[in-house]
């Protein structure tokens, strides 16, 4: 992938913005459990929700690469802010799944900034193995009733909707499976807000539905299951997850490469010592790679083409090596590193929550392997 022109354009206008508007109140925001909403609206006046949705829904038709650029220069500003980027994408679900009428006035609330969206899937008893699902919808006249439990939702506290998958008949496993847009300010939604060491700003709580009636022209209507339609939708939001991680990690490396010429140990700078210069190098080069994985997925989404494979790729992969490099960042540091007064830490622990949500290194290593291998011998 060479970016185009119009990327380039794009991207450094993203990286100057976010540096200017989001890098200094990244840290105060992070430890905080107030959501930004200032800076989510923020967010929707410079255009950056919504992004790859067409013009008329308050996007602005950005292909998969530029939302990338977005999401990864945003994340090296601020980690939370550019999380509420990512999440705006899932957005074009319920472009795909409702009627026009139905879509469109959340759409311009969740553009806008006004509101938020969740994705609601996993349950207590049903996370790598999503097919588990027991939250039932069952048909009653007007629609569907919810009950049961879903839990580890990230914008659980904040956000006004969720795209719930529940199942209508648990006999026929992940086919028995249908999606829903579920206003969750219903006085039947009860929420159970988790204390979390990263994501503090976004919070993660469980949702808990008793008898929440949907009406029929909320459900998402799609061309597979629930369950189908929801993991399709994990190839674009893995690889993005991973240009969140490896924006955070540029900005370890940048405050690194600073201190390094400044710091000196032995009566010179400690970047003379090769122990440190080449420990930055071989970040450089993951990180690198990484992120070039992750437009390469991006690139194939663009063009049409199958990326699942790329995209687990990017989901295991990216998150670790910027979890490496922020460690090191740490270590080269020596004490101050160490101390919550710097952003490290808690790049550290914001990144760390990225190798769980949307699915494991180890399922992420499942769907690799199943390519590579071959799905009767992998099982
Ligand atoms: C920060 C964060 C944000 C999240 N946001 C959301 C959200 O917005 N919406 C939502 O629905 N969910 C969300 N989740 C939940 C997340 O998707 C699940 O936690 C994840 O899919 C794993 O499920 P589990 O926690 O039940 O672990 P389990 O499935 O119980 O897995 C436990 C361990 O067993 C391993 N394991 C399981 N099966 C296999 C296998 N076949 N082979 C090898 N190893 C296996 C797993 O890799 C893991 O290490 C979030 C989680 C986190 C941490």
């Amino acid at each position: 992938v060479i970016l185009t022109p119009e990327q380039e354009a794009f991207e450094e206008s993203v990286r100057t913005l976010a540096r200017r508007e989001f890098s200094n109140g990244y840290l105060r925001r992070a430890r905080s459990e107030e959501f930004p909403w200032e800076e989510l609206h923020r967010l929707g006046e410079h255009g950056l929700l919504c992004l790859s949705l067409p013009a008329e829904n308050s996007g602005q038709d950005a292909d998969a690469v530029s939302v990338g650029l977005a999401c990864e220069h945003l994340a090296y500003a601020d980690f939370n802010l550019a999380y509420l980027c990512f999440a705006s994408e899932l957005t074009s679900a319920l472009l795909r799944g409702l009627a026009p009428e139905i879509a469109d006035p959340v759409v311009k609330g969740l553009a806008s900034g006004d509101r938020l969206l969740a994705v609601a899937l996993t349950e207590p008893q049903a996370g790598s193995d999503a097919a588990q699902l027991q939250v039932q919808a069952t048909p009653v006249e007007g629609g569907f009733t919810l009950r049961g439990e879903k839990t580890s939702i990230t914008l659980g506290p904040h956000a006004q909707h969720a795209i719930v998958v529940a199942t209508v008949d648990r006999s026929l496993g992940s086919k028995g499976t249908r999606r829903f847009l579920v206003d969750i300010e219903d006085a039947t939604v009860h929420r159970q807000r988790f204390e979390d060491p990263g994501f503090r700003p976004l919070g993660r709580s469980g949702l808990i539905f008793v008898d929440t009636f949907v009406p029929a022209h909320r459900e998402l209507v799609g061309n597979a299951s629930g369950l189908s339609e929801q993991l399709a939708d994990f190839d674009y939001t893995r690889t993005l997850l991973g240009l969140l991680a490896i924006g955070a990690a540029r900005r370890a490396m940048d405050i690194t490469v600073e201190w390094v010429r400044d710091r000196e140990a032995f009566g010179q700078a400690i970047a003379r010592f090769q122990g440190v210069s080449f420990t930055l190098a071989e970040h450089d080069t993951h990180l690198e790679a990484a992120r070039w994985l992750c437009y390469r997925a991006l690139a194939l989404r663009a063009a049409g083409r199958r990326y699942s494979r790329e995209a687990a790729m990017c989901k295991w992969w990216a998150p670790r090596m910027a979890l490496n490099a922020i460690n090191d960042c740490i270590v080269l540091h020596g004490h101050v590193g160490w101390s919550m007064e710097m952003p490290l830490q808690q790049l550290l622990l914001d990144v760390s929550g990225l190798q769980i949500g949307d699915g494991t290194p180890q399922i992420q290593k499942l769907v690799i392997a199943r390519q590579l291998i071959g799905r009767e011998v992998v099982g």
